[in-house]
Parts: C-alpha cells; structure tokens; sequence
C-alpha cells in the first residue's frame, strides 16, 4: 500500500485531462443508472480495499467540521465546543472549520480513528463515491484522486463502464 500512496500523486496527475474530460461529458449526459452504477463500484472497491492499511486521507488531509460534528464531538470529550474548536480546529479560506494540522490529531499509529464513533460526518462519507448524483462532484473528485486508491481506482473503473 505503501508504494502505491507514494504514486497515487503522480498517476493521479497524468490522469487529469482525460478525468477531467470524462467528468465534463459526465456533468452533460449522466446515465440515467449513474446512482446504481456508483452503489456497485463503490462497494466492490471497498470489498477489496483495507483503510485501515492506508488512512492516507486522515493523514494528508482532512475533513471539514459542521457545527453538528464539532458538538457531538465536544460531547464526546466532555468539554465546550468553543475549547474544542481552541485545541483543534482552525477557519480555512472558505469559511469552514477545518484541522489545524495533518495528520489527524485523532489518528493512532495503528491508523485507527480514536474518535470513530463520533468522527466528522465527512469522514464517514469520504471518497464521497457512492452518493446519489456523482457528477454534481466532479472538481472534489478530481481532487481526491490524488489522495484516494480507492477514488481513483473506482475512477478508472468509471470510465471503461460507462459512455463505451
Ligand atoms: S478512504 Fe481512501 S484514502 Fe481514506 S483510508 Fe480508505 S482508501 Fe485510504
Ligand atoms: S476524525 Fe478520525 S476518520 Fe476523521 S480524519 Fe481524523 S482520524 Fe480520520
């Protein structure tokens, strides 16, 4: 796994023109079975895929925190929201509440998430694969295939399935 993630940037990059073509032919004509379609590849890549070997999302990025989140997880530790946002969080250029730093404070060296049960609803629902209309995501996804195996292996999957 390891290799892989030290590649994934750069196939990711040599990827991005045709990803991006694809994405733009996506946004015009998605089939009408994209949301079963996305459903089938996003179970069978996970089927194959350990995270807990990888974790590169919690290490090399982060998800963002709604307000929800910040106080389930406040809750959780048992402190105010507005300690636990002083401690760990910081607002990014688009306003949102993001981590002060990668990797992921909440990260352990096993690469389990120490707060799992109460993680951030964009960590539960990140590479975001198998949501309903995927091509109103196109920009995160051509993103997160850099950072994902699992989002650009079901990327490339994508595209031998679908306008063939
Ligand atoms: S979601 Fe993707 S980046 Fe995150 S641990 Fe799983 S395979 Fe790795
Ligand atoms: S909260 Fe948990 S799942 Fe989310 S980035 Fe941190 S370690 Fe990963």
């Amino acid at each position: 796994m390891q290799s892989e993630l030290e590649q994934l940037p750069q196939k990711a990059r040599e990827k991005h023109a045709e990803n991006k073509k694809f994405f733009a032919k996506l946004k015009k004509r998605p089939p009408k079975d994209l949301d079963y379609i996305m459903q089938e590849l996003h179970h069978a890549e996970f089927e194959r895929t350990d995270c807990l070997t990888c974790a590169n999302c919690c290490k090399t990025t982060g998800p963002l925190f709604t307000n929800a989140d910040i106080e389930r997880i406040a809750k959780h530790f048992k402190i105010k929201p507005s300690e636990f946002i002083d401690r760990y969080l910081r607002v990014d250029e688009e306003n949102d509440y993001v981590l002060q730093s990668v990797p992921c404070a909440f990260l352990g060296a096993d690469n389990y998430c120490s707060i799992y049960e109460v993680r951030p609803k964009a960590c539960r629902e990140f590479p975001h694969t198998d949501r309903k209309k995927f091509q109103q995501i196109s920009n995160l996804t051509l993103k997160n295939v850099a950072i994902c195996p699992a989002a650009f292996h079901i990327v490339e999957e994508m595209k031998r399935r679908i306008f063939r």
